[in-house]
């Protein structure tokens, strides 16, 4: 089927929920993805963070054909072997105690939010039901996760949403104790904000929001789905920060593919949840779990956890010398191999990616002006030189001197 007639059969027989890119893909194998007509696609998007360890590895390739010829799916009425010996790897992993699984990230961040009420009212502070969650952020797309993320455009078409949030300006310090107060049952924050355009949260804010749950008995929920397991060059991106929340949301590149999400929590914080108060039909599947544990094991024999950080900081270098060069570029920002670039000019990052695909080199955009690049964990210094010098070119072409492009920075 060619692009053309796939754009036809979804615009008859879709709900129109995507903006998709003009391309359409057959395969993929390692940093690439191949259209129909086998041509090679650089990706740096990885699936929206998803493929962290490249297209068809092998291992994942072997593990999902060896458990698929054995269980798919048995359901949560019973046991099998792989739920607790993931949720034991990443207890191990992230210093806190329990997990449960589920089927994406919003799912992970819906459990997340129960349990932060149920873990108030278990206390018996059965007034303690407003979050903090922060401006800017995202954090999916069902009721709860809509009412806790900033961007009006995701929330207010599906009004009135779940009431008792309040936003606070992201990593300002005044604002959150302005607004922190007893009734609070949590403090929600990415990480590193991922749709919000790549926002690392301040060692000071994201301490400090600590200190007031702690002090209260609220929960810290830090929201990994996009910036955790590996992605900013340590497991959790927490760790960057000397801190433990009581509660972590994972999704993303859990399974490689397969949706997989999960919520780990302090014996704390989980024991708000009793048997028959939350649950799920299809998450934490055998053939998901088994994959994940063979993630991680790839994560760990290949070191792509010191690869990322490595490669995260010659390539934050290399978008730094890049914005000395253009000045149209107005901030860089990242850890490890979460990076954007901040543009002065929508238009202009709308030419740049756009002439990028072209180029069959992939990347994204969000907040219009913001270029995000989410690679493989797998990529090489020889793969961002070529990014690079992509991104060189297509600013020259899409910003020239006169829309605030190609002059050296005064
Ligand atoms: N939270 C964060 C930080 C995300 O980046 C995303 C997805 O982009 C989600 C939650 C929602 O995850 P999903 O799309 O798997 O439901």
């Amino acid at each position: 089927m060619t692009l053309a007639s796939l754009q036809k059969a979804e615009k008859k027989y879709l709900v129109q929920t995507y903006d998709r890119y003009p391309a359409a893909f057959a395969r993929g194998k390692g940093m690439y993805l191949y259209d129909e007509k086998g041509r090679a696609y650089l990706d740096f998007l990885s699936g929206i963070g998803v493929m962290a360890l490249g297209y068809s590895h092998p291992a994942i390739t072997r593990v999902l054909r060896e458990q698929a010829g054995k269980l798919v799916h048995v359901s949560n009425l019973f046991y099998t072997p792989f739920q607790s010996e993931l949720a034991k790897r990443l207890a191990g992993l992230s210093g806190l105690d329990r997990a449960f699984f589920c089927n994406s990230g919003t799912e992970a961040w819906e459990a997340a939010l129960k349990l932060a009420r149920a873990h108030a009212g278990a206390a018996g502070k059965k007034k303690r039901v407003r979050f903090l969650a922060m401006e800017n952020s995202f954090h999916g797309r069902t009721m709860g996760a809509v009412a806790t993320t900033a961007t009006a455009k995701y929330r207010e078409p599906f009004a009135p949403v779940m009431p008792g949030v309040a936003f606070v300006r992201f990593n300002d310090i005044a604002d959150l104790r302005r607004k922190f107060a007893e009734d609070v049952c949590a403090v929600c924050i990415e990480t590193v904000q991922g749709e919000g355009g790549i926002r690392p949260v301040s060692r000071e804010f994201l301490a400090e929001a600590r200190k007031l749950t702690r002090a209260s008995g609220a929960l810290l929920i830090a929201d990994e789905i996009q910036c955790g397991l590996g992605r900013t060059g340590k497991m959790f991106a927490y760790q960057h920060y000397g801190i433990k929340p009581d509660v972590v949301t994972l999704a993303k590149p859990l399974a490689s593919g397969l949706p997989l999400g999960a919520l780990l929590a302090t014996e704390k914080a989980a024991a708000a949840f009793k048997p028959g108060m939350h649950g799920t039909t299809f998450g934490g599947g055998p053939l998901a779990c088994a994959v994940a544990l063979e993630v991680l094991n790839v994560i760990e024999r290949a070191g792509l956890l010191e690869h990322a950080a490595g490669t995260g900081e010659y390539f934050r270098g290399k978008l730094q010398q890049l914005a000395a060069r253009n000045k149209i570029i107005t901030e860089v920002r990242g850890l490890g191999l979460m990076a954007a670039i901040e543009l002065s000019d929508p238009e202009v990052a709308k030419a740049v990616q756009s002439r990028l695909l072209a180029r069959r080199v992939i990347i994204n955009r969000t907040h219009d002006t913001v270029l995000r690049f989410l690679p493989p964990y797998i990529v090489t210094r020889r793969q961002i030189d070529l990014l690079i010098k992509e991104l060189e070119a297509a600013f020259a072409a899409c910003a020239p001197a006169g829309r605030g492009g190609s002059h050296a920075r005064a």
